[in-house]
């Protein structure tokens, strides 16, 4: 199979050009101005833009919690993704304390190995790091390019690890050539004030939000860039929220760390006063939703260099599940739905309004997730000899966000009504067309598990 597109505006974290795209197989073979080169299709771009297949490094699928599981699966959720745009995933294995890594890699493929409709990959979060830990990290990305580790400094109790166990993986992972993703939030200051307000019999929404005022997540970011600068490790920041966190990280790269952050769509363009509305619940995620000056000092830090990465975080869960905390904010399931909304929302709220570039754009939604996570030059750009991942996006279309047309599965959209501007009209993952005209044209199990390379073999 082979695949012509035609004319398109072709934009890069680096280059911004008219010309032809010529596919074949799964890979991009050739580029230039009018091809005269015969593919069994043709898609005539001309007007368009022409995007790398966007990846988000920060999803939640099918994932296990408090006796549920989050409710878009492997299937649902990479379709959506497609949907909007974004053609890799990575999603987290968590270790349950106690067990090895192997058993919850193990558990994890259980779930999405034969039901990805859109291309994945997995983070290891490690929970319990021991000795028998420790022998397993070379393993996972010598054996089955798992190169990244997430860890927790908060969920005291389920999935907190201390600092000396954060020590210990950081010297073992830089020794074998991966990184250390981290929730920097300081995790017992949390719990105390979580307590505090429900003694106080203070239980709605709003006081999730209260009990992780912005120096949780400033204190722990600062911790977390101290301890890998001693031990030169490599290190991510999940979903950094706010001023005082990346004022920390604007510290670490002063001694020329490999330092990167991640921040989340939600965090750039929705805030905190939603916690008031009767249906809060929604945006209960962790951290929270910040205020207006922390999005002012997010999208300057994308344009400082200071935020490499625009993810989700994407852990949708149904009202009905919501609800569960109804009576008390600290039973509210975290997360929010946003894997379909990403790339779009982005475009809007960034290039069309003028905050960000068009090749910033890709460089935060493409391309750096591609090279921190060990996939560039594979994934991430538009380049002779990479997977043909291709989005073709009209940059003026006009549409609006809603439950009624969104294809994650959850009742809600945390967007309901938003006009956006630039849609997403057809989506090539590997050379296949995935989506083209509003309608998914490959099956659960094309998408395939994309193994990664170290680390320090890309940065
Ligand atoms: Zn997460």
């Amino acid at each position: 199979m082979s695949i012509l597109v035609k004319n398109g505006r072709i934009v890069t974290a680096t280059d911004d050009y008219v010309a032809d795209i010529f596919i074949e197989g799964e890979i991009v073979k050739t580029i230039g101005k009018d091809l005269a080169i015969k593919a069994d299709k043709e898609i005539d771009a001309t007007g368009k833009l022409v995007f790398p297949g966007g990846i988000d490094p920060h999803v939640h699928l099918d994932m296990p919690f408090m006796g549920t599981y989050s409710s878009d699966n492997y299937e649902t959720g990479t379709r959506a993704a497609l949907f909007g745009g974004t053609t890799i995933v990575i999603d987290f294995i968590l270790q349950k304390q106690g067990n090895s890594l192997r058993s919850a890699l193990e558990e994890w493929r259980g779930r999405s190995d034969n039901n990805c409709v859109g291309d994945y990959s997995f983070h290891m979060a490690v929970t319990d790091f021991n000795e028998h830990t420790k022998k397993e990290v070379q393993e996972m990305i010598e054996k089955e390019g798992i190169v990244s580790f997430k860890t927790f400094m908060a969920y005291k109790g389920a999935l907190m690890i201390d600092d000396r166990q954060m020590i210990g993986l950081m010297e073992e992972v830089k020794k074998h050539g991966g990184l250390i993703n981290v929730h920097a939030t300081n995790g017992d200051m949390i719990d105390y004030l979580v307590a505090k307000h429900r003694a106080e019999g203070k239980l709605s929404p709003l006081y999730h939000y209260l009990s992780q005022p912005e120096i949780t997540e400033a204190e722990a970011s600062e911790r977390f860039v101290d301890m890998a600068s001693y031990t030169g490790c490599p290190g991510y920041i999940v979903h950094l929220t706010c001023e005082g966190a990346l004022n920390a990280v604007r510290n670490a790269t002063r001694r020329n760390q490999k330092m990167f952050v991640e921040t989340c769509i939600q965090y750039l363009v929705i805030d905190a006063s939603l916690y008031e509305q009767p249906d809060g619940a929604k945006w209960v995620m962790s951290p929270p939703l910040r205020q207006k000056k922390d999005q002012e000092t997010l999208w300057a830090g994308i344009n400082q260099g200071l935020v490499q990465v625009v993810a989700t975080d994407h852990c949708p869960f149904k009202w009905e599940q919501k609800q569960m905390g109804k009576d008390d904010f600290s039973k509210i399931p975290n997360g929010h739905p946003a894997i379909e909304n990403r790339m779009e929302l982005l475009y809007t709220e960034g290039v069309h309004k003028g905050r960000i570039t068009l090749n910033k754009y890709v460089e935060v939604a493409c391309t750096n997730p591609a090279k921190i996570f060990g996939m560039f030059p594979r994934k991430g750009t538009i380049a002779v000899g990479s997977d043909a991942d291709i989005v073709i996006f009209d940059p003026n279309e006009k549409h609006k966000i809603s439950v009624t047309t969104h294809h994650m599965n959850v009742d809600y959209s945390g967007y309901e009504g938003w006009e956006l501007t630039g849609k997403v009209k057809t989506v090539l993952l590997r050379g296949e067309v995935a989506i083209d005209n509003n309608e998914c044209r490959i099956e659960k199990g094309f998408g395939k598990f994309i193994r990664r390379n170290k680390v320090t073999q890309v940065i």
